[in-house]
């Protein structure tokens, strides 16, 4: 590049986000002006009260702003509001969703306590019931969201997409001089799904912001080809999420791929990370990830973010991993009651770092951070505070003593002079 060469602007930003109708989901504001909203769902048996009340407790301390539960039949129905109840008792004011199929009109029906303890119904088009009683059990639905003033999300899902309207699309579609291809056709039908059925809770009287549309497929680049299509189409608000999305590091990359883009060109409103669970694990996971990747794209904060470099060659212990991880575990462990007693910590960034090629440069950009000594150096780490040294750690208490400091300093910066007054 010469001197005369004009500097490329490129964006550093997100898109502007596409506005929306909000919607209130039990107090919690869904589209329009609000920031994009973490959920999740449980996976217990909804008429298992005791462990339904639990993971929905560990996933609304987890950050869920939202929590789905399935209501599949009479006994699930039945829990619902005494799950809202212990819930209420507990302190926590988390919107429930009930999440119906199939024979959601009759059991909203024959279980009006369940239809008034959820924040929203959600309603998948392509299994509220077939053929002339498709549209018919739709609206009894609907009919339930506005006698007890609850709004909808008409989730759409590729795996159980209504079949008479693809049928009816793929067979116009073959009658084209150049047909698309059949999964375009599967993206329309989606799309069309999701709006055919705003548009009749809406002749049926549920208000436009009482209503959510999400169209989830399994496939990254048909998610983001359906979402896209679906915001240029409608301004109801957007519920993201990639179903299927998978176990482990699949799970995670694919969803953070799929609703990272979107995220970036002002799509979505709320989001889900649908992840599998290994047998027994953490249901929280899919929060934190739905959160991290919020927060990573610059979209909310959350919770304080550890910058650890992955090491290499240069460093022969595992001192500075272990460090990270005990500061991010920390830090996370403490998040429910930090919420409360320091606010504005979750804007908070810590760096640890494993030698001085990076480590005194990624420490000075951190709030707190430290970089430990790699192979061969002086066996001493500094310690900057908003950019400046303020320390050097030495010896076999490194760890304990930089620990220390990071809650010193949240304790000085958040906690509004406590710590002296006491
Ligand atoms: S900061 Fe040092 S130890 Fe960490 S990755 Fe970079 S060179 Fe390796």
């Amino acid at each position: 590049m010469t001197s005369a060469t004009p500097i490329d602007p490129v964006l550093a930003d997100p898109l502007p986000r596409r506005r929306t109708v909000g919607v209130n989901v039990g107090g919690v504001l869904v589209g329009g002006p609000a920031p994009v909203v973490v959920q999740s769902m449980t996976n217990t048996d909804t008429a298992d009260v005791d462990s339904t009340v639990a993971q929905v407790a560990q996933l609304a301390r987890a950050g869920s702003e939202i929590v789905r539960i399935t209501v599949d039949r009479p006994e699930s129905a039945a829990a619902v509001p005494r799950i809202r109840e212990r819930l209420d008792r507990l302190g926590l004011s988390v919107p429930l969703v009930g999440d119906f199929h199939y024979i959601g009109h009759k059991l909203l029906a024959d279980y009006p306590d369940c239809a008034a303890a959820l924040a929203k119904y959600r309603i998948n088009p392509g299994n509220v019931g077939f053929k002339d009683k498709k549209d018919r059990q739709f609206v009894d639905i609907i009919e339930m969201a506005i006698r007890h003033d609850k709004p909808v999300r008409i989730g759409v899902n590729w795996g159980s997409l209504d079949q008479e309207l693809l049928t009816r699309l793929m067979d116009e579609n073959s009658a084209l001089a150049q047909p698309l291809s059949a999964r375009a056709v599967m993206r329309e039908s989606i799309i069309q799904s999701a709006l055919h059925s705003a548009a009749l809770a809406e002749e049926t009287g549920l208000a436009r912001e009482k209503i959510i549309l999400s169209a989830k497929v399994s496939n990254v680049q048909d998610l983001i080809a359906v979402y896209r299509d679906l915001s240029r189409r409608t301004d109801h608000a957007i519920h993201l999420g990639l179903t299927e999305a998978g176990m482990g590091s699949k799970g995670i990359v694919a969803s953070s791929a799929a609703m990272g883009i979107l995220l970036q060109e002002g799509i979505g409103d709320t989001i889900r990370v649908s992840l599998t669970p290994e047998p027994g694990g953490d249901r929280t996971k899919e929060v934190q990830v739905a959160q991290e990747l919020l927060q990573t794209m610059g979209f909310r904060q959350f919770i304080p973010i550890v910058a650890a470099c992955p090491g290499c060659g240069r460093t022969t212990s595992t001192l500075f991993q272990e460090l990270a991880e005990t500061i991010q575990n920390d830090i996370r462990r403490n998040m429910p009651e930090w919420r409360e007693r320091y606010p504005g910590v979750e804007a908070l960034s810590v760096a640890v770092m494993g030698c001085i090629v990076n480590g005194p440069g990624e420490s000075k950009h951190a709030d707190i951070g430290i970089s430990l000594p790699g192979t061969a150096e002086v066996p001493s780490a500094p310690v900057y505070m908003d950019g400046v040294k303020v320390a050097t750690l030495r010896g076999a208490g490194i760890a304990q003593e930089f620990h220390e400091m990071v809650l010193a300093y949240i304790e000085r910066r958040f906690g509004g002079g406590r710590a002296a007054a006491e």
